[in-house]
């Protein structure tokens, strides 16, 4: 039974989010592999890093929305940058992998959650713009020709109400709200900030124990150090440039071993 977390960087800025990303995995301990997807478009010396780094990278071919007779809603969310998320796709195709755990590379995991792969294919976290759909910046999956085909076939025949990949994978996985509870991530396995009234209390009571930080929005950590002034953002930037900064990724933690550690 193989299982892996799965991002992806189609650049090298999002290469820069997916390092970042592994090393807070490896801080984080996991026993699980690290697969990032990339595209041609990642520089020689920026793809060999990640070779180096990764436990497995894979190039992909670029999907775009934009390619598709859809771009124009993309306009609605004012990201006409977010078209070639439909390369996220290509993760359904690591058939490697019984169970898998798909990261946006905008992530960050800040306390160990390999707990994620004991959760059923399909599960994922609300969206804090419209909580009766997931967000598609975490989610576990298995993967599945049958499934990559399905949707393949959804984007260029119906194609996506958002332009991206989330309203792709919303259109396709409709039943998500109705499913059992298991498929609802908590959302402190995709947290992100918000605006609304609400959000600034829970946050201060529940915020600690979040597992998995999401930079959502035209923002993101790599193009700014400065914030909005959100408490989030302010606590969880300086994280993530410290993560940034760590040249080699912490090593591994050998599994105990009582007959070769030494007793203090
Ligand atoms: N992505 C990428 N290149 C891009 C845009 C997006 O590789 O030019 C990937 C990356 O893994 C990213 C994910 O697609 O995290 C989703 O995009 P983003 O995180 O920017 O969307 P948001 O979470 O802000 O809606
Ligand atoms: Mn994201």
């Amino acid at each position: 039974m193989s299982q892996a977390w799965i991002t992806l960087a189609t650049n090298d800025q999002y290469a820069r989010g997916a390092l970042t990303l592994l090393n807070s995995l490896h801080a984080s301990g996991t026993t699980r592999k690290v697969h990032c997807l990339i595209t041609n478009e990642v520089s020689a010396a920026v793809r060999e890093e990640l070779e180096n780094k990764f436990d497995e990278v894979t190039v992909v071919d670029v999907f775009n929305s934009n390619d598709t007779k859809f771009q124009e809603n993309l306009s609605l969310i004012g990201r006409p940058d977010l078209g070639v998320t439909f390369t996220k796709l290509h993760c359904w195709r690591l058939t490697q992998y019984t169970k898998a755990v798909f990261l946006d590379a905008d992530t960050m995991v800040i306390q160990n959650a390999d707990e994620l792969f004991d959760r059923p294919d399909f599960s994922a976290a609300a969206d804090i713009g419209w909580p009766d759909m997931f967000n598609s910046g975490v989610f576990v999956f298995s993967p599945s020709l049958v499934i990559y085909r399905a949707l393949m076939h959804l984007a260029t025949s119906t194609g996506s109400f958002d332009g991206g990949d989330q309203g792709l994978l919303n259109e396709y996985f409709s039943n998500w709200r109705d499913l059992p509870s298991a498929h609802r991530l908590p959302f402190i396995y995709n947290m992100t900030g918000g605006e609304f009234y609400s959000y600034a209390a829970a946050y201060r009571k529940y915020g600690g124990q979040t597992k998995i930080v999401h930079f959502i929005g035209a923002q993101k950590p790599w193009n700014s150090t400065t914030t909005d002034g959100s408490l989030h953002k302010s606590e969880h930037y300086q994280q993530w440039h410290s993560f940034s900064e760590q040249k080699f990724s912490p090593a591994r933690q050998p599994k105990a071993d009582a007959s070769s550690v030494p007793q203090a």
